[in-house]
């Protein structure tokens, strides 16, 4: 994305959501991941996109880094107290719960 491009937020959407998926995709070195994370939030915020929360799951809330299932992150489904699912991210340890329904 060039620097001063006037773009649509459509385009900054698809290209935050572009940049997560890879971010998660296995194959992608964790490294690098972090990296794609970073610039998905600093789009994010340059244009005021929101990242949408099923992608917003998989950014640690403590580090702002990569939550890769099984690698870098913990995530668990549980029902006690409520149904939730448990997030912990394995680098900064901070955890935290999502009520899903
Ligand atoms: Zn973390």
């Amino acid at each position: 994305m060039p620097r001063y491009a006037r773009v649509s937020r459509k385009e900054v959407l698809d290209e935050i959501i572009r940049l997560i998926d890879l971010a998660l995709d296995p194959a992608t070195p964790i490294v690098y991941a972090d990296r794609y994370v970073d610039l998905a939030r600093r789009f994010s915020m340059k244009y005021r996109v929101r990242i949408p929360r099923r992608y917003k799951m998989f950014i640690c809330r403590g580090c702002k880094r990569i939550l890769r299932p099984g690698r870098t992150a913990i995530f668990r489904v549980r029902s006690m107290p409520r149904r939730h699912i448990f997030v912990k991210c394995m680098r900064c340890g901070h955890v935290y719960r999502r009520i899903v329904e």
